[in-house]
């Protein structure tokens, strides 16, 4: 797992069981519809794909949407996952459809952990945030029940315009809720996801600061999604923290830097590298579309015609996104491009290239300063 080659494998993928989807979330990914599209991958075509991710030194597998409860035979497909040795997650939307009885077979299925999302420390942002009133509510009775029935909790937070003086406050209620692992996304603007919602470059490096003291006094496990520059962040940090060269923890950073390879970051502690997308990552659509994320909408291929494991290590694309020496701008030239090399996905949405720098990224890299130093 910790020597896993993403040119090879994947660490984690991510299936979007259906789109279909009770809420009307502010943010959504996925412009989910109320009905489910008749070319879902059907349930053995379902099989077929796990057999395929399996094969790929069976990476961690998570079952997003959509709202992937509004799939009558999510726990059949998921069964069939576990029975496998697949460890599975699931990301349900808070709708009715989270029952005692969904979550009560979650369990019994051996689903690994539940992730909610929850994107206000109270009912005003995070109902507002989602498009649907009650949405709060019904998220922290449901935290309650998984409480009871001692499953794990993960916590996503879409940090945006919306919730940003708020931070220290969600922080306190993740603490509260007892929660395993805090999913901090920031914005990308797709979908519905609008730029005037996200918060400026500078905000994102103050959160990525906050975030990785707040690392040291919960304890809750902190992850960054589209954030890879938090990698770049908690390094420099550490790198400030540890003295580097006066404790022998030098070689194990400036490893780090040049093979991308630092086994501590962010909480995402279980990704020993650096996973950014279509490296490390793929997310499977709900027709079986497959992309480097489901923030970079450039379609690699189908599960229907191709195998997984074909796509993800021949596609143009995705062998693309894993030459971080090939980046346009400032990442191309970073010295964190291994580690971090921003969010590519970011990167697509704001510029068109999915090769592009990362657009909210404050770093100068050193390349550059001595480049202007020198002339
Ligand atoms: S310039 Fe690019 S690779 Fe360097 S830290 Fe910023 S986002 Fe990461």
């Amino acid at each position: 797992m910790f020597n896993r080659d993403y040119n090879e494998n994947p660490f984690i993928v991510i299936w979007e069981l259906t789109r279909a989807c009770e809420l009307k979330c502010l943010h959504c990914r996925a412009e989910a519809q109320y009905k489910r599209d008749p070319r879902e991958l059907t349930y053995e075509q379902g099989k077929k794909l796990i057999d395929d991710i399996y094969e790929m030194d069976n990476p961690m597998l998570v079952f997003t949407g959509g709202d992937p409860l509004m799939r009558p035979d999510v726990f059949d497909i998921a069964k069939y996952a576990v029975d496998k040795g697949v460890r599975v997650s699931m990301t349900p939307s808070a709708t009715p459809n989270v029952t005692k009885e969904a979550m009560e077979k979650a369990r019994d299925v051996g689903l690994s952990r539940w992730a909610f999302s929850l994107d206000g420390h109270n009912a005003a942002i995070h109902d507002h945030f989602r498009g649907t009133n009650g949405s709060f509510d019904l998220t922290m009775n449901a935290i309650n029940y998984l409480h009871e029935l001692n499953m794990p909790i993960q916590i996503n937070t879409v940090i945006s315009r919306y919730n940003y003086d708020y931070l220290e406050e969600m922080a306190a209620l993740i603490e509260k809720l007892d929660c395993v692992l805090w999913s901090v996304f920031f914005l990308v603007p797709t979908g519905r996801g609008q730029e005037k919602d996200m918060i400026t470059p500078v905000e994102h490096e103050k959160t990525f600061i906050w975030l990785y003291e707040l690392s040291k006094r919960v304890s809750f496990d902190i992850k960054t999604t589209a954030a890879q520059h938090y990698r770049r962040v908690v390094i420099q940090k550490k790198m400030r923290e540890q003295k580097v060269g006066s404790d022998g923890r030098e070689i194990r950073y400036k490893d780090a830097l040049m093979n991308g390879t630092t086994g501590m970051i962010d909480g995402l502690g279980r990704a020993p590298k650096g996973v950014n997308d279509g490296n490390g990552f793929v997310f499977i659509s709900h027709i079986g579309d497959v992309y480097p994320s489901g923030l970079l909408p450039v379609k690699a291929g189908n599960v229907k015609e191709t195998p997984l494991a074909a796509i993800y290590r021949e596609s143009e694309v995705f062998k693309n996104l894993r030459n971080p020496d090939a980046y346009k701008g400032k990442c191309g030239v970073c010295e964190f491009r291994h580690v971090c090399g921003g969010s590519r996905s970011r990167a697509y949405a704001m510029t068109g290239d999915y090769m592009e720098s990362e657009p909210y990224c404050v770093y100068t890299p050193k390349a550059m300063r001595e480049k202007k130093l020198s002339s």
